[in-house]
Parts: structure tokens; sequence; C-alpha cells
């Protein structure tokens, strides 16, 4: 609602006729921007235009908040989500050295039951080696179970 000269409005305060002077009001970039249309006199605001979700605000809200509102009401949070991926990859790896320390263990028990049978530089070293490929498992293995644990505790 714009005025001309032409256009005299009487304020509903002072009665005084005038042409209302426009005040604008910009918020934020969220909201569209507001034009109060207010007596020159008394200051009263006679009509108030403009207002209401801006184009930025609406983008917000769909980029933002809708899918946020629903991940909380129908799915999965962000935190959630997370632990669930690190819970998995934490599972997968101890599941897989797991398998390590049980091919290594045989390896081990196996040279060592064959150097019984006599004494083999040989298969001395290389037991030596199953040994300490075994043990490195085991301690990898040791420290994504504590982690598994410690996200486990952490979630909860
Ligand atoms: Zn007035």
């Amino acid at each position: 609602m714009e005025y001309e000269e032409s256009q005299l409005v009487s304020c509903q305060k002072c009665n005084k006729k005038s042409v209302p002077k426009l005040w604008h009001v910009n918020r934020n970039i969220f909201v569209n921007k507001i034009i109060q249309h207010l007596c020159p006199y008394c200051g009263h605001e006679m009509h108030k235009s403009g207002g209401g979700v801006s184009l930025v605000g609406w983008f917000v809200v769909i980029i933002f908040v809708i899918p946020l509102i629903t991940s909380v009401l129908f799915g999965d949070s962000p935190k959630t989500i997370k632990f669930n991926e690190d819970r998995r990859n934490l599972t997968l790896s101890i599941t897989s050295l797991e398998k390590s320390v049980d091919k290594y263990g045989k390896l081990v028990r196996s040279l060592e039951s064959k150097m019984e049978n006599g004494k083999n530089p040989h298969l001395l070293s290389q037991v030596e080696n199953m040994r300490s490929a075994h043990q490195r498992y085991i301690k990898r293995k040791l420290e994504k179970e504590l982690k598994l644990e410690q996200l486990l505790k952490d979630f909860e």
C-alpha cells in the first residue's frame, strides 16, 4: 500500500490528515521487510505491510529444519548415525583381527610341533616371526575392543 501526495489518510489516534511516513523494518534475511505506515504527527502505526518468511527463510526451513525434524521424529539423529557407523566399523575390524589371531595362533602351534622333532634354525626364526605377528594381532584386537567398549560407554 503506497501513498501519493493527494491521498491523505486520517490518523485513528490524533485524527489529523496526512501522508503516512513509511518506515522500513528489516529484521533479518529470513523474514521479509516490514513496511510500517506511520502518522507523521503522532507516530501511530496506521498500517503495516510486508513481513512473513522470506525466500531465504523458506530455503533454510526446507533444507535444514524439515530434515532435522523428520530425522528426530522418524529416524536416527546424526549422533546415532555416527555411533552406528563407528560401532559397525569397529566390529568389522575386531572380526577380521580375530581371524588373523586365530590363523597365526594355528601357524605358531603347528611350527612348534614340528620343532619338537629337532632344532632347525630356519624353523626357529620362522616361529619367532609368527609369534610376533600373533602378538601384534592380539594387541590390535585388544585396542579395538577397548575402543568399542569406550564407544558404547560414551553413547549411554
Ligand atoms: Zn496521528
